[in-house]
């Protein structure tokens, strides 16, 4: 059984048996069929199909953020942002599909030669718990626009989110199939991954599950992108805007209940605007308000699942008796719910426990840096690379030291977030591959090249 939790309250939701071999099978078979169909579709009348998934999704805005908040915790307000946004990345795809797959003619000898962007097929999706619309949805909208379908595996603690999508493209009248959830846990994925019906593999999620993920598909010789864990530096330079990025650091921590992949993990702050800096970032999270996610003052909700916040109040644990100065939480808060204490480690050493691992919920870390030079060294010296944040006024300073951070995404005075329009992905054990932008569409593609002679002498 797959079971749905309501990790606020602990409450049984509603429990899913797991779907049999011949499930399965039957489900890939009619996946399979209607992905041939659709990839005889021009990209132009595929278009509205798209719009009209994001129109569904705006159409039940409020029922479908209801089950994200309801499974996994977070606050209503960010579950209906998530929606939203699903939405919007689904009319930006059918806008610029017919743009990011034009031919483009590319001179040669030939006659003509140019490179055309065929479908792949089926690419399945095996997707995390923390945005369960936004991560499947960023990657179906251009993985459909392009011409494939999808078959979506998702987190085990978010059944309802699952199912609940697969509804969405059956209200908007996509062809039955198109996109399909299994509903399976995860030693069911390599048997995924296997199927010869399976022609591509997308996976988001921790990284020591995307390396398994790699290997199973390596060994099938199936593309992969994989987005991966991280552990985003959030730089902050002594001639920073300091009250906005404190302001904004705080959001970049704790938005999400701090369990984002480009949530900023470690912030590395130059000794001489250290205490300014400390002081605005503990005052303003301890306005945050932790709470019923249903409640509308709640800016923090619920970490997804106990045994996760178990892991995080361990590693603060262990950071503090690594000599970490805590300023503010550190705890569990008492009663039903996976509710943890927004918290702030002062004087954090890139040696310590939240600096060298992934924290996955409402837990920052100061890292103190006495020079630029020293805080891109702590900026890199971490096996992750997926966004940074950097902060400064001096525009020529921070041009040349975007491409001194190891990773797939800098943002100079502002959050790291993904947009529909820019690609995403990390570097190192962040992983490979890109979402979003014409790059996200382009990874599930064939990139067939066209030569039509004569040759030209
Ligand atoms: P996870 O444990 O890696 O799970 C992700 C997905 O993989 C789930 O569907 C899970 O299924 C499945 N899975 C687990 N073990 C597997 C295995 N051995 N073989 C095949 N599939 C397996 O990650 P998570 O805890 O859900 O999500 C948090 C992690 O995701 C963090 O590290 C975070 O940084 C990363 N993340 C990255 C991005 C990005 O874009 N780079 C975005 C969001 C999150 P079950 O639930 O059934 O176990």
């Amino acid at each position: 059984m797959i079971s749905s939790i309501n990790p606020a309250t602990d409450q049984l939701l509603a429990e899913f048996a797991v779907h049999t071999e011949q499930q399965i099978d039957r489900q890939l078979a009619q996946a399979a069929k209607a992905q041939k169909s659709w990839a005889q579709l021009d990209v132009q009348a595929r278009r509205p199909h798209l719009n009209k998934v994001a129109a569904t999704l705006r159409q039940q805005k409020e029922a479908l953020a209801r089950i994200i908040s309801l499974e996994m915790g977070k606050p209503l307000s960010e579950a209906l942002g998530e929606v939203e946004k699903c939405a919007w990345n689904f009319d930006f795809y059918a806008e610029q599909g017919p743009v990011f797959l034009a031919d483009q003619v590319v001179a040669s000898a030939a006659t003509d030669s140019r490179i055309v962007y065929d479908p792949l097929g089926l690419v399945l999706a095996v997707m995390p718990w923390n945005y369960p619309f936004w991560q499947v949805m960023r990657a179906a909208a251009p993985v459909l626009i392009g011409g494939n379908g999808m078959v979506l595996k998702h987190a085990s603690n978010v059944p309802q989110c699952a199912m609940a999508l697969e509804q969405v493209f059956k209200d908007a009248g996509l062809p039955e199939g198109l996109f399909c959830t299994m509903m399976v846990g995860a030693s069911a994925v390599p048997r995924l991954i296997q199927d010869d019906r399976i022609a591509a593999v997308t996976f988001t999620g921790s990284t020591p599950v995307g390396r398994s993920i790699a290997s199973v598909a390596g060994q099938a010789l199936k593309k992969q992108v994989l987005e991966l864990g991280g552990s985003d530096p959030f730089i902050v330079l002594a001639d920073a805007d300091i009250e906005a990025a404190a302001a904004v650091g705080v959001k970049a921590r704790f938005q999400n209940t701090g369990q984002s992949c480009i949530s900023s993990k470690r912030f590395i702050v130059e000794e001489s605007v250290a205490g300014r800096f400390v002081d605005a970032f503990v005052a303003i999270t301890q306005k945050l308000v932790v709470g019923d996610p249903f409640a509308p003052a709640s800016t923090i909700g619920s970490m997804a699942r106990r045994n996760l916040r178990d892991e995080l109040h361990a590693q603060v644990v262990a950071s503090v008796g690594e000599g970490a100065k805590l300023l503010t939480g550190g705890n569990p808060m008492e009663g039903p719910g996976a509710f943890y204490q927004p918290t702030v480690l002062d004087h954090v050493s890139p040696a310590m426990t939240v600096a060298r691992e992934e924290t996955f919920g409402p837990a920052a870390a100061i890292i103190r840096v006495k020079s630029v030079d020293e805080a891109i060294t702590v900026a890199n010296g971490t096996p992750f690379g997926l966004g940074a944040s950097l902060w400064t006024r001096d525009m020529d300073r921070a041009r040349l030291l975007t491409h001194q951070i190891d990773c797939g995404a800098v943002f100079v005075n502002g959050m790291v977030a993904s947009d529909p329009r820019l690609p995403f992905g990390g570097t190192k054990q962040s992983g490979y591959g890109r979402e979003l932008g014409y790059l996200g569409l382009h990874e599930f593609t064939n990139i067939k090249t066209v030569w039509t002679g004569p040759a030209k002498t």
